[in-house]
């Protein structure tokens, strides 16, 4: 196959395009090779099916990529530029040799730091692409994190784009937004967009070996379709951001798939490694709540969702209610001590009910709060693997003797205290977008 673009414009020929052939993918690097990574693993989960990585070149032999490359069993070429002295084209030319010997139909800079003659950029046309830590048109060229900073910029990002002869000109693919704190350095806020490019250059990647990125008239279409990254699918391009204001992955995961139909770009509090989380010294689930959300909002300068949730036992006064978590340490240990300490408790005093209180805060103080809850009964033994937390043990009201954790994550999050609060807020978030 020839041809990077497939132009199928009837959806039979759509349909047509075979979901099976392989593209021949080259990776140019010149560092550290933390794209290189990024793009290996996420061919080794099995997200990127289409990718063929045939060959990673790289023009510097003492690059920590080549490593990264070995370790995935990717061949290597070092096409070293000290070589070509002066020579650029020569040294292209050598790169493009090893390119038409693999018969390669994508070409991925990733983290190519050399600049790249006509001829050669002229021969790849619309089959090679680039990341590059700024969204362009803002700050092409060197240190993009060092100029957004001088400018004060508040939302920053990263842009995959097809090379043509204009540096960082070329039509924009994708872009992923990142904001900018104000006490970034070119370090910190570098950190952050790689994060992002991470995400955002499988992701292209993805989509073009797939056949779904078309270049019309020089401009991109991406054509809809099944992708391997269903959920960065909606957030190609820069969007507002939201932090959500928990450490809890559990949590993060269900509230993502919460509000996959806000178009929002959901951080999480990984994203700004260095701080700590707030101690949660409320009383109630509402001043747990705003006490995550406020920090994270003043730390970021950006709206913040938090929520603080508990599980509240008839039979044993509504504890541990909104001390849940720290009802013993681990989420097993929670479990068998519940179950013991209601081992002789009938069923019909077994009612239980899940508690979530969403605080969603701005970094001036605005606020807005709702309270979701999901009724049901504490079980005699656990059951099911889904979930997580208490909802092993806990069989909500209206499917039987199913247990939470038996259920799909969507029908949870439809009945769950955690759905029902955040849809109170759905209508504020998507003002904020
Ligand atoms: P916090 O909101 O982070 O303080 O955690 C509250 C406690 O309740 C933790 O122990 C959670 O595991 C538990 N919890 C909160 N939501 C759920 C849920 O949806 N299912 C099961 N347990 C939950």
């Amino acid at each position: 196959m020839n041809s990077t673009v497939h132009d199928a414009d009837s959806e039979e020929e759509r349909d047509s395009i075979p979901e099976s052939p392989m593209m021949r993918v080259a990776i140019l690097i010149s560092g550290r090779g933390t794209n290189l990574h990024a793009i290996l693993k996420s061919r080794q989960d099995g997200s990127l099916p289409h990718a063929d990585i045939r060959v990673v070149i790289c023009n510097d032999p003492s690059a920590a990529g080549i490593d990264v490359a070995k370790e995935f069993g990717i061949p290597v070429r070092v096409v070293d530029h000290k070589e070509f002295k002066g020579d650029r084209s020569g040294h292209d030319a050598a790169i493009a040799r090893v390119l038409r010997a693999e018969d390669i139909e994508l070409v991925v800079l990733a983290g190519y730091m050399r600049l790249l003659t006509a001829g050669f950029v002229d021969e790849f046309a619309g089959r090679m692409i680039n990341i590059h830590p700024s969204l362009l048109p803002a700050f092409p060229g060197v240190r993009a994190q060092r100029q957004a900073l001088l400018q004060r910029v508040r939302i920053a990002g990263c842009t995959v784009h097809f090379v043509t002869q204009a540096m960082d000109g070329g039509p924009i693919i994708s872009q992923r937004s990142v904001p900018v704190l104000l006490n970034d350095d070119e370090d910190s806020l570098g950190r952050r967009i790689l994060m992002e490019e991470h995400r955002a250059l499988p992701q292209a990647i993805d989509l073009f070996t797939r056949n779904r990125i078309r270049l019309i008239g020089g401009h991109v279409s991406i054509r809809p379709g099944d992708s391997s990254f269903p959920d960065l699918e909606k957030d190609i391009g820069p969007m507002t951001p939201l932090i959500l204001a928990t450490g809890n992955m559990d949590k993060v995961q269900e509230i993502r798939a919460i509000l996959s139909d806000t178009p929002l770009h959901l951080f999480t509090t990984a994203s700004f490694p260095g701080y700590a989380e707030p101690k949660e010294s409320g009383e109630t689930y509402l001043e747990n709540a705003r006490i995550k959300a406020s920090y994270w909002a003043r730390i970021t300068g950006l709206w913040s969702l938090a929520d603080d949730s508990g599980i509240e036992v008839e039979a044993l006064g509504g504890r541990p209610g909104v001390f849940s978590a720290r009802y013993a340490p681990t989420s097993r240990e929670r479990i068998a001590k519940m179950l013991e300490e209601l081992r002789d408790v009938p069923v019909e005093k077994r009612r239980a009910r899940f508690v979530a209180v969403a605080v969603l805060r701005s970094p001036d103080g605005e606020e807005y709060s709702a309270k979701g809850t999901c009724d049901g009964q504490i079980a005699f033994a656990r059951c099911g693997e889904n979930g997580f937390g208490y909802d092993p043990i806990f069989i909500p009201d209206g499917y039987g003797r199913t247990h939470l954790a038996e259920l799909p994550d969507d029908v949870k999050n439809s009945i769950s205290h955690r759905g029902r609060a955040l849809e109170q807020l759905k209508d504020v978030l998507r003002k904020l977008a």
